[in-house]
């Protein structure tokens, strides 16, 4: 799903994107020339191997994604967290998503048996 730059405006944009067990929803609205903001929630659940056995697990997802983009890079005076800079004005929003899924794939994340098992060794 890409969405041109020059598409936006001041009224929300509804977006949808499902990959495998997740989705990617909210929406994204101009917030000044040449700045998006971007609101969104991350749901379902996505496979992650846990990190000490490595076994595939479901985990379910609820997050709250939000962040601005800017067209070409951010110039504004006013100091802004979480920029995203693209630089061809379309937003390439299965990117946006994949980059998401990368930053929640690369928490810590063990299955409850080695949860379990970690306890264990500590007694
Ligand atoms: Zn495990």
């Amino acid at each position: 799903m890409l969405i041109p730059f020059r598409r936006l405006s001041t009224l929300p944009l509804d977006f949808e994107l499902n990959r495998d067990n997740a989705r990617f929803s909210g929406e994204i609205f101009l917030k000044k020339s040449n700045l998006a903001q971007l609101n969104g929630t991350i749901t379902g659940s996505i496979s992650i191997p846990c990190d000490k056995c490595a076994e595939p697990i479901e985990k379910p997802l609820n997050e709250e994604v939000s962040f601005y983009i800017s067209d070409g890079i951010y110039q504004g005076a006013e100091e802004v967290l979480d920029v995203v800079e693209i630089d061809t004005s379309t937003i390439d929003m299965n990117e946006l998503f994949s980059s998401e899924i990368e930053l929640i794939r690369s928490d810590y994340f063990c299955c409850d048996n080695c949860e379990g098992k970690a306890l264990d060794a500590e007694f």
